[in-house]
Order: C-alpha cells, then sequence, then structure tokens
C-alpha cells in the first residue's frame, strides 16, 4: 500500500497509457463468446455522498469497457440503506457521470426497484430452506458469528421450519416486529473459513422512509445480497468492484447459484485508488462538510468530482489521467502530481491566455503622454491562431508584480530593478528610472521610461539583450477581481496516517486556501466566461467560480499553477 506512483516526466505519451488487466479478461470471455459475446457493466454508487476521484476511476472503467467493447453500462443506484441516502446525492451523482463524459441512455436503475422481486426471491430461499430468521440480537449475531480464528457457532434458530420462517418473514414485512427483533440471514456454514459466508444477513427491519419507495417497507435486503441479485436482474456481464469486496464474491456466487435469475454476472475486483494529500471516502467528506471545514461538497479544495469541477479540472484531464494510472490488483498511492500534470497537459491546449497582476505595484512610464491608450493585438493561444487576438491597452500607468521588482537584485535576478530593462510581455522594454516609497518606506510605484522600437517582441534599436518577460495590466483599462489560490487539503502525504487518539482532520491544511481580493486584470477578461479556462501568463490556470463569480464582482479560481521555474 505504500508504494506511490510518481510522475514519469521521461515517458513518452504512448507509454504512459498503462496497463488494465480488465480488458484483457473481457477480451478472453468475447473470444469464448461466454455471454454470446456481450460486454454490460454498471456503475453502482450507493447514493450517501457525493463522488470523489476515486469515483471517476471506477465510472471511466466501467463505462469505458462497455464503449470500447461496443456493450453498455448501466447506473445503478444501490439504495439499500434509507438511514443514509438521499435524492440530493443521486442527482449530484447523475450530473457527475454526465459531465465525465457518459452516458447510461435508457438504463438508468435504482436497487430499490428490485424490492419486491429481492423479497420474493428471499421467500424462495426459505421454502428451499436456504434462508431462516434468525432472533439473536446484535450482540449475540456477532458473538456466534465468531472471528478469524474461531469458528462461528450456529445459531439457536437456525432450525426453525420453513413455515415458521415464511410466517415470521411475513410478518416482518407486515410491520409487526421492532427493529433489532429479527433478522433474515442466509443459511450456509457456520464454520467456513470465510466470515462472510457465515449464514450472512439477508433483511433487516429498519423503520424509516426511503427516498423513493416512501414508507412501503420496513424490511431492507443487505447490500450483499441486493447487489449480485441487481446485477443479475440487470444482465451485467462483469461486475468490477474494489478488492475489499474480494472475500464477498463466494456469497456473490451463492446468491446467483441459488436463485433462478436470468443473468450470470462474474465479480471481478481491481485496487481501490488512493492519492497523496487526500482523503477518498464519502464518510470522511462527509464529515469535512457537515463539520463546515471546507465550504461543501463542491469546494474546490475538495476531491469530490463537483469540487474538481468547480476547480476547473477538465473530464479529458480525467480521462487521461485514469488511463495513464491503469487498472490493476495491486494497492498503491498515486502522486496528487500526476493528476494535477494530466490537468497542466490538457489545460495549455485549451486555455486562453490572459494576464493579471496579482500583488500590483505601479509603474508610471513617464516618456508617455497623459491619456495615452496604445491598443495592442495579442494570441489569445500562441498555437492557435483560429482563437483569434485580443486586444490589451498600453498607458502611462501599468501594474507589475511586486515578486517581478527587486530593489537590490541579486546577480541571477533579470526582471525589473533600478536602473534595468525588461520586457513587458507582448508590449514594450521598459527601463527603471526611479523608486518612488511612502513615509514609511514602503514602495508606491516605479517611474520609468519605454523603448518605443521594442513593440511585440522587437529587438532594441543598438543590440541590448533584454533577459527578463514579466507580465503587466494597464492601470487604468483594467478589471479587477477576487482571485481564489488553492494549496493542498491536507498538509501531509497520507492524512489518514494518525497518532492514536487523533484523526485525520488534525492534518487538515490550514493554508490551503488564500484570497487576494483585488487582482488587476487584463480588461478582455471582463467577459470572461464560465465554460473557459484562462491561463494568467507566468501565474497559473484559472477559471471563474460557477458559484460566487457575479459580472459586476469577478471571482476566479486557481485549477492549478503553471509547472514551477517558468
Ligand atoms: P466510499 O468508501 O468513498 O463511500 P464506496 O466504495 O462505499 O466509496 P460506492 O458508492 O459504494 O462507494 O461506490 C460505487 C463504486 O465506486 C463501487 O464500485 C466502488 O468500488 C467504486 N469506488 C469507490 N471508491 C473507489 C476508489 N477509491 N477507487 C476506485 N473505485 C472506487
Ligand atoms: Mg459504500
Amino acid at each position: 500500500m505504500n508504494q506511490v506512483k510518481s510522475p514519469a516526466k521521461s515517458d513518452s505519451k504512448a507509454s504512459l497509457e498503462a496497463h488494465n488487466f480488465l480488458k484483457l479478461i473481457i477480451e478472453k470471455d468475447i473470444e469464448a463468446q461466454k455471454n454470446k459475446g456481450q460486454v454490460v457493466t454498471r456503475f453502482p454508487p450507493e447514493p450517501n455522498g457525493y463522488l470523489h476521484l476515486g469515483h471517476a476511476k471506477s465510472i471511466c472503467l466501467n463505462f469505458g469497457l462497455a464503449r470500447d467493447f461496443s456493450g453498455r453500462c448501466h447506473l445503478r443506484f444501490d439504495d439499500t440503506n434509507p438511514e443514509t441516502e438521499d435524492i440530493e446525492y443521486v442527482e449530484s451523482i447523475k450530473a457527475d457521470v454526465k459531465w465525465l463524459g457518459f452516458d447510461w441512455h435508457e438504463h438508468l436503475y435504482f436497487a430499490s426497484d428490485y424490492f419486491q422481486q429481492l423479497y420474493d426471491w428471499a421467500e424462495l430461499l426459505i421454502q428451499k430452506n436456504k434462508a431462516y430468521v434468525c432472533s439473536l440480537n446484535e450482540e449475540e449475531l456477532r458473538r456466534y458469528r465468531g472471528d478469524f480464528t474461531t469458528p462461528g457457532q450456529d445459531s439457536p434458530y437456525r432450525s426453525r421450519s420453513v413455515e415458521e420462517n415464511l410466517d415470521l418473514f411475513r410478518r416482518m414485512k407486515a410491520g409487526e416486529f421492532n427493529e433489532g427483533d429479527h433478522v433474515l440471514r442466509a443459511k450456509i456454514d457456520m464454520k467456513s473459513p470465510n466470515m462472510n459466508m457465515r449464514d450472512p444477513l439477508l433483511y433487516r427491519i429498519r423503520k424509516v422512509p426511503h427516498h423513493r419507495t416512501g414508507n412501503k417497507w420496513c424490511l431492507y435486503p443487505m447490500y450483499d445480497y441486493a447487489h449480485p441479485l441487481s446485477d443479475a436482474i440487470e444482465q451485467v456481464t462483469h461486475s468490477i468492484c474494489t478488492l475489499e469486496f474480494q472475500d464477498h464474491r463466494p456469497f456473490y456466487d451463492w446468491c446467483i447459484e441459488n436463485l433462478p435469475t436470468q443473468g450470470q454476472p462474474k465479480q471481478y475486483e481491481f485496487a481501490r485508488m488512493n492519492m497523496t494529500y487526500l482523503v477518498m471516502s464519502k464518510r470522511k467528506l462527509l464529515q469535512l462538510v457537515k463539520e463546515k471545514l471546507v465550504i461543501g461538497w463542491d469546494d474546490p479544495r475538495m476531491p469530490t468530482i463537483s469540487g474538481i469541477r468547480r476547480r476547473g479540472y477538465t473530464p479529458e484531464a480525467i480521462h487521461s489521467f485514469t488511463k495513464r494510472i491503469g487498472v490493476s490488483k495491486a494497492e498503491s498511492v498515486i502522486d496528487f502530481e500526476i493528476l494535477e500534470s494530466c490537468v497542466r497537459d490538457d489545460l495549455d491546449s485549451v486555455a486562453h491566455r490572459a494576464m493579471a497582476v496579482l500583488k500590483p505595484i505601479k509603474v508610471v512610464i513617464e516618456n508617455l503622454p497623459h491619456g495615452h491608450e496604445e491598443e495592442i493585438q495579442a494570441a489569445v493561444h500562441p498555437k492557435k491562431p483560429e482563437l483569434g487576438k485580443r486586444t490589451l491597452y498600453f498607458t502611462k500607468e501599468v501594474y507589475i508584480d511586486a515578486a517581478d521588482f527587486m530593489e537590490n537584485p541579486d546577480s541571477d535576478f533579470f526582471r525589473l530593478s533600478p536602473g534595468q530593462e525588461v520586457r513587458l510581455r507582448n508590449a514594450y522594454v521598459i527601463k527603471c528610472k526611479e523608486v518612488i516609497k511612502d513615509s514609511t518606506g514602503q514602495i508606491i510605484e516605479l517611474r520609468c521610461e519605454y523603448d518605443h522600437v521594442t513593440l511585440g517582441g522587437k529587438p532594441t534599436a543598438d543590440g541590448r539583450k533584454i533577459k527578463g518577460v514579466i507580465h503587466w495590466v494597464s492601470a487604468t483599462k483594467c478589471v479587477e477581481a477576487e482571485i481564489r489560490l488553492y494549496g493542498r487539503l491536507f498538509k501531509v502525504a497520507e492524512p489518514e496516517k494518525v497518532e492514536e487518539g487523533q484523526d485525520f482532520k488534525s492534518n487538515l491544511n490550514p493554508s490551503s486556501l488564500r484570497v487576494v481580493k483585488k487582482a488587476k486584470l487584463e480588461i478582455s477578461l471582463k467577459s470572461a466566461q464560465l465554460d473557459l479556462r484562462y491561463q494568467f501568463e507566468r501565474v497559473g490556470y484559472f477559471c471563474l467560480d460557477s458559484k460566487d463569480s457575479k459580472s459586476e464582482a469577478l471571482v476566479f479560481n486557481m485549477t492549478v499553477d503553471l509547472q514551477s521555474g517558468y
């Protein structure tokens, strides 16, 4: 589990497409004409939270295999736990799958649609003497079950007659008993070395309304019973899940073997995806939301699909990421930087270029007349002339970033400093003549002169070399915006590794959000669009915040910084 997969910088793109062992299994099945050569997969979330990057991997895998083998993939909600489930989650999950570019067409299903069938099959198991009503309480159930080293013991209720079982089970359904009075169990083998085969629970009484079936049922099937049978009802061929279900597979097969299902699905397991600096569990993410440690499920720092979407990640980046990490049975932790590098690769090709100054210092260009306003055309994308040009305004007052000026520069500093020259990107070379400070010694403005022959990258007349290029924004023709800069949500690579008595929340990074209130942006960004991505040159990739940005008060999120060392 501690193997960390890091970005392989020198690898070519093709060799980065990693191995997917499930593809090989399916290819063989098709060759052998298993399931008449058909491939049906499903993505089966429980609607008890928002989806995260681990689910994105599972979605790309299941829908991707169906697409690659001309099959189909169902979206099925495994909604067997009415206490924790909600319609809000159902809707968010649908939106997330769509955003990733997949379509379930007419194959949207809910395990709750099968409650009647599942119930009828439970009666059938009773009739076949393969299930019984057990009246042990929770504590006794646990004790009778034994553990890894101790075999289980038969429940004293195991020998109830078929008639008594049927009668009790029907009365459980009719609501005659309280929660915990009875459960229905499969009759398999209390001595099995596999705990999951020690007469697992099939049904329990829960007197809570369900988000879809309301008060119709007070008896709900267990996930391990509902899941294989739902797969079988839908005639799923390859039921792909994560490794923790490996030991559940014998019971999965038991359900299919003992009931007259149409389909004969087979379960295959792959390793869950874990990533450095993140937690990947709905339950833990829910804690962050409930305890208001983040602003919501779609907080741009969250590893939820709605969070990364708001942050500006693209579906294309997620696809190339899942391809790159592959599918295997070996547990590993993926370096978060692999994902970031996929995001950068994609954004580099689509993001519109613009300039923004996050920490402005004013520069007054002394050899320009008052009110000077020169229009300069700059490419929207350096490699995509079809995206056209944007207009910059070169004016007497401009802003540059405080980090691009040093009063007493080091020898390797090639940006602006007193007496030195630098090129303003897309515009002219300027030279710093004077530094103006207030009474406290704070720099308030720089007095500069520009060299009029150097527009748009042209050389100086006397062949002087200008090493540095910095970004800038007109001070009189610009737009202000709030910029939200994000760091890692957790300050350590493995946030779930904690000392006794601590929990993962103690590893939250207190400076994961930094807000710049009045950044200065080039005027073209006044009409920035929600569905576009922007590269603020020399800073990073940004997008409008889908919730908080207004046309009169723009808010941008930083999606990812540029590769360090521009
Ligand atoms: P969580 O532990 O976050 O609640 P889960 O597995 O309980 O996740 P489900 O809604 O049951 O969530 O999962 C739907 C599908 O997504 C399952 O097939 C599950 O195996 C898969 N999945 C969940 N987490 C990951 C992950 N980290 N990597 C790969 N697949 C995952
Ligand atoms: Mg779950």
